[in-house]
């Protein structure tokens, strides 16, 4: 945060993991104290199973999800799905549709949107079964719920030929609720942790930046890159990598 902040970044996402052994509302104060706005918690979902005390456990551990996005501050709750290779893709789709209805209540009372992020078809078997922008407005849309959107991710949708519309589509009705930003690396070399910095592959994310802000979305544009190689380098000079490649690449 302390870098962040030198750099002159004011909105985190946190990633439950660093809040493991934290206390949360020690956890608010250092972000308010770096001046950070928290844009989502990440992350709830993995709601697909075919074994049923396991998605029991899905459910709880997404109430503690929203308990701790709440006493952080932050506004939204990313999921990811979930999916289990044991079972179809409209199976998973059942469970995610039941895990959300099951948690919809307390994510309204925490004043906590939840937030369906599709992910790129390699991960449909074990990830997510919602794969696609139009498969996640469908579901989002099926809620009539302002405590339900979806998250456009150019990592996992970039090659939709139906990108365009469905941005529109999620933007109109008011379920646009994030939008992440990194690049394909060609070849990519690891499908979870090999993923570029703006410019470094094949998106068009400047197009998709402007179908994005076309709708009016005035949040945050999020870089989300997982890559074992920058994770690797000096974090303070990546920080600066990364800001070049969102002013000029992004
Ligand atoms: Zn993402």
């Amino acid at each position: 945060m302390e870098n962040y902040s030198n750099a002159g970044i004011f909105g985190i996402s946190i990633w439950r993991n660093v809040l493991e052994n934290q206390k949360l509302s020690e956890a608010k104060v250092m972000l308010s104290d770096f001046g950070m706005n928290v844009v989502s918690l990440v992350r709830g979902g993995f709601f697909a199973s075919a074994d049923n005390k396991r998605r029991q456990v899905a459910i709880d551990d997404n109430l503690l999800a929203i308990e701790q996005a709440a006493a952080i501050g932050a506004p939204l709750l990313v999921l990811v799905c979930g999916a289990d290779g044991r079972q179809s893709l409209n199976q998973s789709k059942e469970h995610i549709r039941e895990g959300i209805t099951r948690i919809l209540p307390e994510a309204k009372a925490a004043g906590v949107k939840l937030a369906i992020e599709p992910l790129h078809p390699m991960y449909a078997a074990d990830r997510s079964a919602i794969n696609t922008l139009k498969q996640a407005n469908d579901m989002a849309e099926s809620f009539d719920s302002e405590y339900v959107g979806v998250v456009v991710d150019v990592y996992h949708l970039w090659w939709d030929e139906h990108l365009g519309q469905e941005i529109k589509r999620c933007g109109n009705n008011g379920n646009l609720l994030a939008f992440h930003v990194c690049d394909w690396n060609v070849p990519t070399i690891d499908f979870l942790n090999d993923r570029g910095l703006m410019g470094d592959g094949c998106i068009n994310i400047p197009q998709i930046r402007q179908w994005v802000e076309e709708t009016g979305f005035n949040g945050y544009n999020e870089v989300e890159v997982f890559s074992e190689k920058y994770w690797a380098m000096d974090q303070k000079t990546y920080l600066e990598r990364i800001k070049k490649a969102y002013l000029e690449k992004t």
